[in-house]
This record gives structure tokens, C-alpha cells and sequence, in this order.
């Protein structure tokens, strides 16, 4: 069991389809095998389902089939992502995630990327209520700012970076980047940025490390950043 961390630590959290989620520290977390395999087995019992006569016995059989896998999947994700957002916030004292439009997401109708986004949101909730709990901070960074695109270290923007480039050398300071790395760190940087200028949800930010770097305070035209807006939308 791990101990809360005393230590101050602030951690920028990127939630993919690639990766479950990707942290600042380089950590990569993919959702449980179980889960996937769960899924297909959904997948087979729905197709069993509707080709059942209705009103038959056999439909009703096949409908509490899928009812089983479906309670199997919720229980199974709740699972990873109570253990995930436990073990995020005993570590950290500050905890920055993109701001989800689940509103917005739901609209879309691919199961794969509807499951994804119901565990992004419940991820998210958890680790806010978690963190609140322990008197953490949870800070949310606007869905705009474009974390992908953004060298965390120079904070030069690329143009454009195509959903299937993995890893990209800033043109500027020549630093290798891991896409989904660089932007939960500049996540987690955008987030310090916010708590420490007081614009946040919380004006109060406890004595956190911050990376020396740092981020200036004007980075207003980093955040209303369109094209990665439309990254951002096509990751999804
Ligand atoms: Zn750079």
C-alpha cells in the first residue's frame, strides 16, 4: 500500500485511445486485458441477441447473457479505475487533467470510443472527489489549450502533428518528444500555471515544486489555440 505522498508533487494526467492514460512522468497506463476481452464478448452476445426471435424464450435468455457481460464490464472498469486514481492521488498533490466535453462526446455512437469516454469521465470524478478528500488539488485545463502540439520545454508550437505521429523533435530546441508524454506534461505545467495565478477553481495553491522552467504568466494565446482544438476532436 502506498503512502500519501508529503512531497508536493504535481502530475499532468493525458487521457488517449492509444493509452488509457499517459502521465507526466512518463507513465503509461492501458485499460485491463479483461476489459478488452469483456468487450468482445459483448460484441458476440449483442449479435446472438438480435438475431433471437422476439418475444421468444430464447431472446430472453440471450438478453440476460448480455446484461451479464455488460455488469461484468462496469465492475471490471470501476476496478482499474478506482485502483488508478487511488494509487494517482496517494502520489501527488496536485492532480491536472484536460477538461472533457463528455456532453459532447456522447453524441458519438462507435461503442469502442463510447466506452473510452464514460471511463474518462468516471476516471475524472474519481480522481477530483479523491483528491478532494485528502485536501488535494484536482485542476481541470481548458480542452483548447493545445497540449499535443506544444514543445513542453521551449514552448514552441508545430503547425500541425498528424494523429499518427508517435513522437516528433522539436524544430527549436531539438528536444524527442513522446507526443502523449509532452502533452500530460504541458498539462501538468498549464495547470500549475492556472493555480498559481489564481485563476483556477481554487485562488489557494499549496507549496508545490515546480519545475524550474516554469511556465510565463501570459500564455493566453497558447490556449485558444483552434488547430489543436481539431486534434484534440479527431483523437476522440
Ligand atoms: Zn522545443
Amino acid at each position: 500500500m502506498p503512502q500519501p505522498s508529503r512531497e508536493g508533487k504535481a502530475i499532468g494526467i493525458d487521457l488517449g485511445l492509444n493509452h488509457f492514460a499517459v502521465t507526466s512522468d512518463g507513465s503509461k497506463f492501458d485499460n485491463p486485458r479483461l476489459l478488452n476481452k469483456h468487450q468482445q464478448n459483448l460484441k458476440l452476445k449483442q449479435q446472438q441477441l438480435s438475431r433471437k426471435q422476439k418475444g421468444s424464450s430464447n431472446r430472453n435468455k440471450a438478453r440476460k447473457k448480455v446484461a451479464r457481460v455488460h455488469r461484468k464490464i462496469n465492475n471490471c472498469s470501476a476496478d482499474f479505475l478506482h485502483k488508478l486514481s487511488r494509487r494517482i492521488v496517494n502520489e501527488n498533490q496536485v492532480i491536472v487533467v484536460e477538461n472533457l466535453n463528455i456532453k459532447g462526446m456522447m453524441q458519438n455512437h462507435c461503442l469502442a470510443k463510447s466506452i473510452h469516454q464514460v471511463g474518462w469521465g468516471m476516471f475524472c470524478t474519481m480522481l477530483k472527489y479523491k483528491a478532494q478528500a485528502e485536501g488535494k488539488i484536482y485542476q481541470e485545463v481548458d480542452r483548447f489549450f493545445p497540449s499535443s502540439k506544444t514543445c513542453h520545454v521551449c514552448l514552441n508550437q508545430v503547425g500541425s502533428l498528424s494523429l499518427a505521429v508517435r513522437n516528433w523533435t522539436c524544430r527549436h530546441c531539438l528536444t524527442l518528444h513522446d507526443r502523449d508524454v509532452n502533452a500530460a506534461l504541458n498539462l501538468r505545467d498549464e495547470g500549475l500555471r492556472i493555480l498559481t495565478s489564481g485563476t483556477g477553481d481554487k485562488a489557494c495553491c499549496p507549496d508545490v515544486s515546480r519545475t524550474k522552467r516554469g511556465r510565463k504568466k501570459s500564455t493566453t494565446a497558447l490556449s485558444v489555440g483552434q488547430e489543436a482544438y481539431c486534434v484534440r476532436e479527431a483523437s476522440l
